[in-house]
């Protein structure tokens, strides 16, 4: 059981959107009733849309009036909805507390990826990511993680179906452990939305334990937000790289990719003109993918205001890619989608009431740096 269930006595108000299937069957038995109540109501909720206790009538007159009394389903609420010229649709989304998180789907030929927010803002400081320089709030609950996906769907259509989950928006994914396990199960949980583990991503800026954790503990597709090949340079752009350096990195890297046979690690990459974009990196990132069954992802920076940073050119990512390519790590370069509505990569910014106050450290240094 991944959430703890408060006693059925204590409880007041329970968002049914906060537990998994192992987290409402534990439900439904302190409350006296079978564990397969816990399938019934996801099938309601995530298959049936039905959010009315009332219309669940395959529930008992009194488990009806029961959850009517003590439990609820919300998701955070749309307050911003914009689509870009490209299809890309972005939501803003406010959370109980007044803070705001986005989420992002991202239409293909054949599929749809939604990029979901794990936390509002971000501890991790990236020093090329916007995010980070909202500061941090607090963790997401696994139904505000789950609810983006919910709302999404809702807000899609039947005709614009997500096929894939990215845990790639807001926040360091790994740091909200259970919370983000836990709607991960609800993403791929036949009886909610059903997406294979090849179809859910959880990106980490490379946060060593919690990886251990992971793998031991929910199979998906894993991506580390690599930026850099040696600890000098990884230190200032992902500075959890001080606490984590590379070596250990790329070891749980691999033993996460023994959990199946043909498993890949992805790894992303962002092109920082003049800073991680020479050949010298090229042939440092052959030697180090060499270790991990591995494809790479290379992000052109985008912008931000105030972003010391600027994207290699398209040339250099070329070469680039061409150099890792024929060393034979399958390479791709990830296309820049939704700009024109800044819903890029490190573009998400929502709202956050900061409580680590870095946008003030932010702006003392930026006062120091002109003065
Ligand atoms: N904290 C997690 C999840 C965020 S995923 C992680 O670091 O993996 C967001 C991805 O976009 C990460 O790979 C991140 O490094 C990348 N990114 C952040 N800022 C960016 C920017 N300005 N341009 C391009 N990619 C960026």
């Amino acid at each position: 059981m991944l959430n703890s269930v408060p006693e059925p006595a204590k409880i007041k108000n329970v968002n049914l959107l906060d537990l998994d299937r192992n987290g409402l069957a534990a439900f439904f038995v302190e409350l006296g009733e079978k564990p397969f109540r816990a399938t019934q109501l996801l099938k309601w909720i995530y298959q049936e849309g039905v959010e009315d206790f009332d219309l669940m009538t395959n529930f008992s007159k009194s488990l009806r009036t029961y959850l009517k009394e003590h439990c609820f389903i919300a998701t955070p609420e749309i307050v911003v909805e914009q689509v870009a010229s490209d299809g890309v649709h972005k939501w803003v989304l406010q959370t109980h507390c007044g803070n705001r998180i986005e989420t992002v789907f991202i239409p293909e030929e054949n599929r749809g990826t939604l990029c979901v927010s794990s936390q509002v803002g971000c501890a991790l400081a990236c020093t090329f990511c916007s995010t980070a320089q909202q500061g941090f709030n607090r963790n997401l609950a696994t139904s505000e993680i789950i609810g983006q996906v919910y709302t999404a769907q809702k807000r899609l259509g039947a005709d614009k179906k997500i096929t894939n989950v990215v845990m790639m928006g807001m926040g360091e994914p790994l740091l909200n452990f259970d919370n983000v396990v836990a709607a991960m199960n609800l993403m791929m949980e036949d009886f909610a939305f059903g997406l294979s583990k090849r179809r859910v991503t959880i990106s980490t800026s490379g946060v060593v334990p919690a990886m251990y954790r992971l793998t031991e503990v929910c199979d998906v597709s894993l991506a580390v937000s690599l930026h850099a090949v040696t600890d000098e340079l990884r230190d200032v752009l992902v500075p959890i790289n001080k606490k984590y350096p590379l070596k250990e990195l790329m070891e749980a890297c691999r033993e996460n990719a023994k959990l199946a046979p043909r498993r890949t690690v992805t790894f992303e990459y962002v092109m920082l003109k003049g800073i991680n974009d020479s050949v010298q990196d090229a042939q440092g990132l052959i030697a180090l993918l060499k270790t991990v069954p591995s494809k790479l992802n290379l992000i052109p920076f985008n912008p931000f205001p105030n972003s010391i940073y600027a994207c290699s050119s398209k040339n250099t990512i070329h070469q680039f890619k061409t150099l890792l390519n024929d060393a034979g790590i399958v390479t791709t370069v990830r296309k820049t989608r939704g700009e024109d509505i800044d819903a890029a990569c490190g573009q998400l910014v929502g709202q956050v009431q900061d409580k680590s106050r870095r946008h003030l450290k932010l702006k003392t240094l930026d006062a120091e740096h002109v003065a």
